[in-house]
């Protein structure tokens, strides 16, 4: 049996404030985009590694997680477009749809599939575990969860979503959090707002402040950090039961949601 190596992962810039991810495995010189909102920067970073495209990792159906589908497959037109089960006709190109449970196997790294219904109602989200030595595992949510935040429900309820982030929560303290937008510090300033008393918060909205006024990117985050400081994680924390007047995890997350999308 062949231990595969590191797969190394690229953040790439993209439209205002999205990142697509190129997977890259060095073995096989092969790449797969997670969400490519647009090709060029998916072209350019597969073009400087001398690689091959061969796959697209899509968590939903979104303009700006699959704007880039149609262009990439003329490019490579051998690619697999990957995307849940409930996106069929939503994702262009999609060859193959996705249940919880299943597994996406690239450049000999497998993903594991959560059905994270919320933001949209057939969205997926794609969790490398560790391999070998390597303590982190990797988890490529779109806009699931975010960094200090959570996707709007756009298309599911508040009891859809706790499920979801549920899911994601009890993933490893040391998973690396590759979520779509670069929505940290808008998230975390909300956040003091709901859970102001909690320090771990308020050093790390400190941190994301001074990272951005230095432009640097935010992402990937970490879980454990996020278990922490991410109120759409704390439904079950008194402070944020507080704040919504609720005992009870989903009206709780419910409020807080609700308060944010005023915010
Ligand atoms: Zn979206
Ligand atoms: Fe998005």
């Amino acid at each position: 049996m062949q231990i595969p190596g590191p797969m190394q992962i690229y953040r790439l810039d993209a439209l205002w404030d999205n990142y697509i991810f190129l997977l890259y495995d060095p073995e096989s010189q092969t790449a797969a985009a997670v969400d490519p909102a647009e090709p060029e920067p998916v072209l350019d970073q597969v073009r400087s590694l001398g690689a091959r495209l061969t796959a697209i990792l899509n968590t939903h159906h979104h303009g700006d997680h699959v704007g880039a589908n149609q262009a990439l497959m003329q490019r490579y037109p051998d690619l697999v477009v990957y995307g849940g089960a409930g996106d069929r006709d939503r994702i262009p190109g999609q060859q193959v749809y996705l249940s919880e449970g299943d597994t996406v196997t690239f450049g000999g790294h497998t993903a594991q599939v959560f059905f994270v219904p919320g933001h949209t109602r057939a969205h997926i989200a794609y969790y490398f575990p560790p391999v070998a030595a390597e303590p982190w595992g990797e988890l490529f949510c779109g806009d699931t969860l975010f960094a200090g935040g959570c996707g709007r429900l756009f298309e599911g309820t508040p009891a859809q979503m706790v499920d979801s982030l549920s899911k994601l929560r009890a993933l490893p303290d040391q998973t690396r959090v590759w979520c779509a937008h670069e929505y940290t510090l808008n998230n975390l300033k909300f956040a003091r707002t709901v859970d102001g008393d909690n320090l771990a918060l308020i050093e790390r909205l400190a941190e994301v402040e001074t990272a951005r006024r230095h432009h640097q990117a935010t992402i990937p985050a970490v879980l454990g950090i996020e278990k922490q400081t991410n109120p759409f994680l704390r439904w079950d924390h008194p402070a944020l039961q507080a704040t919504a007047h609720s005992r009870d995890p989903v009206q709780t997350f419910a409020a807080i949601r609700a308060m944010k999308d005023r915010f």
